[in-house]
């Protein structure tokens, strides 16, 4: 008897201790936010720049560098407080227009941080190399390199001030709800899924979804800036900066493309995909020794690579940076300084080629067209136009072998010019075109 008694009020025991767990973990999950449950800080490591300390950085170099550096507001951002700001690496003053640009930028996903810390990593060393070091000045004086650091500037700031769920703040601040009001993950629009292509086949997730793909194309005042800009400054190497979530792969770059359904690859990929292959082969992982991996990406989302891609044909990477969004500690660091070291692979390609670059003007008057440039054997009238800048210049990346360059202008054609292009060089063909009669 005495037994049984025993049993039974251990078993009471018991029951109390599961009750006093249920109601301890109930008070735990009202008084904590989930990151706190999680053991996840209560904002991003310090290592990481605020949107208010890369401003202070870029006017205290506009000072320091007035030669080199020059930083501008390319446009205003969806609350109308802010601006997204931009800056130029180069010795080139005004005439921009003669070299090869390349603009890297990160950040439209307010909550990946780790290109923009890539990004300050590659200016500073531009700058505090330039005159002392042969392999950064010689970027520094044969490129224009423009570097966005952060392109969802109001989100960024609301991850940075460690709003509740900030780990995963990826959208603008968009009033979704129209209640005047910042409603979490109600408001927001994803800007990498606010592009116009293919619009209609990605469906509406809703406003409250992580990629919520936004009222209609280019309702964010972000991504018709960023839009301009790029088509304004028709780079030759454009890189998106990411960092994984749960789904996507980490420690990849991808290039375009593929196509979904038929598995056939763009036109561009003999040039595209090995420059994305060396670009991974020189960039590590935040786990010493691991290469990156190269991925063609789907040419079906309504994001920037396919709508830059689709309607210039420009060489436009997209990095996933790493295996998750934020990072602490020294790492921090680790990670930027390999994406930077890797990401001067671009630098070098578009120093040495290999490519056809020249010159289109009007045969009576001389003055330079924004011609559009084909390359008979790298064609496909749904790819570009691949247009020339506003002076009249062009470069194409190609790889060894024979090719046909034309000129067209105004429903007018050049005569076709044969180039052989072997080992890396820059081979140059100018073009005179006729006015149209
Ligand atoms: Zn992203």
């Amino acid at each position: 008897m005495q037994h049984v008694t025993n049993k039974f009020k251990s078993k009471i025991k018991a029951a109390r201790l599961i009750q006093f767990l249920i109601v301890l973990l109930m008070i735990q999950s009202i008084s904590c936010t989930p990151w706190q449950r999680h053991g996840v800080p209560e904002k991003p490591d310090p290592r990481y720049f605020t949107y208010d300390q890369i401003l202070d950085q870029f006017a205290r170099w506009d000072s320091e560098y007035p030669g080199i550096f020059q930083s501008e507001f390319i446009g205003p951002t969806g609350s109308g407080r802010d601006s997204i700001v931009a800056a130029c690496i180069s010795s080139s003053g005004s005439r921009q227009n003669k070299r090869p640009t390349l603009i890297f930028h990160a950040a439209q996903h307010s909550n990946e941080s780790n290109g923009t810390n890539a990004i300050i990593e590659m200016m500073t060393r531009l700058l505090f190399s330039y005159g002392h070091d042969d392999y950064y000045t010689s970027m520094v004086e044969g490129l224009n390199i423009w570097f966005i650091p952060v392109v969802n500037v109001d989100g960024h700031r609301k991850a940075f001030a460690g709003i509740d769920g900030w780990v995963d703040w990826r959208k603008t601040l968009r009033d979704n709800d129209r209640n005047g009001l910042f409603s979490g993950f109600a408001d927001g629009v994803d800007l990498n899924r606010n592009w116009d292509h293919r619009w209609h086949e990605y469906p509406d997730k809703g406003p409250e979804h992580s990629m919520y793909k936004g009222p209609h194309p280019f309702s964010e005042v972000e991504t018709v800036v960023m839009r301009d800009f790029i088509l304004r400054k028709n780079p030759l190497f454009l890189m998106d900066y990411h960092s994984p979530g749960v789904v996507t792969p980490g420690n990849v770059v991808f290039w375009p493309w593929v196509d979904k359904e038929t598995g056939t690859s763009g036109v561009d990929a003999p040039v595209y995909a090995p420059i994305a292959q060396a670009l991974v082969e020189r960039t590590l992982t935040e786990v010493d020794s691991v290469f990156m991996k190269r991925m063609a990406s789907y040419n079906t989302l309504p994001k920037e690579q396919c709508w830059v891609y689709a309607n210039t044909g420009l060489c436009v990477f997209l990095m996933e940076i790493s295996s998750k969004f934020w990072w602490e500690g020294p790492l921090v660091n680790t990670i930027a300084e390999r994406i930077a070291d890797g990401s001067f692979y671009l630098m070098e390609r578009a120093l040495s080629g290999p490519g056809v670059t020249g010159q289109v003007t009007e045969s009576l008057t001389g003055r330079p067209i924004e011609a559009e440039i084909r390359v008979t054997e790298i064609h496909d009238p749904e790819i570009g136009p691949r247009l020339c800048n506003d002076a009249g210049m062009y470069w194409r990346l190609l790889t060894e072998g024979e090719y046909t360059i034309t000129a067209h202008w105004n429903g007018q054609r050049s005569e076709p010019k044969q180039i052989s292009i072997s080992g890396a060089q820059w081979v140059t063909v100018d073009f005179e075109i006729e006015p149209a009669r």
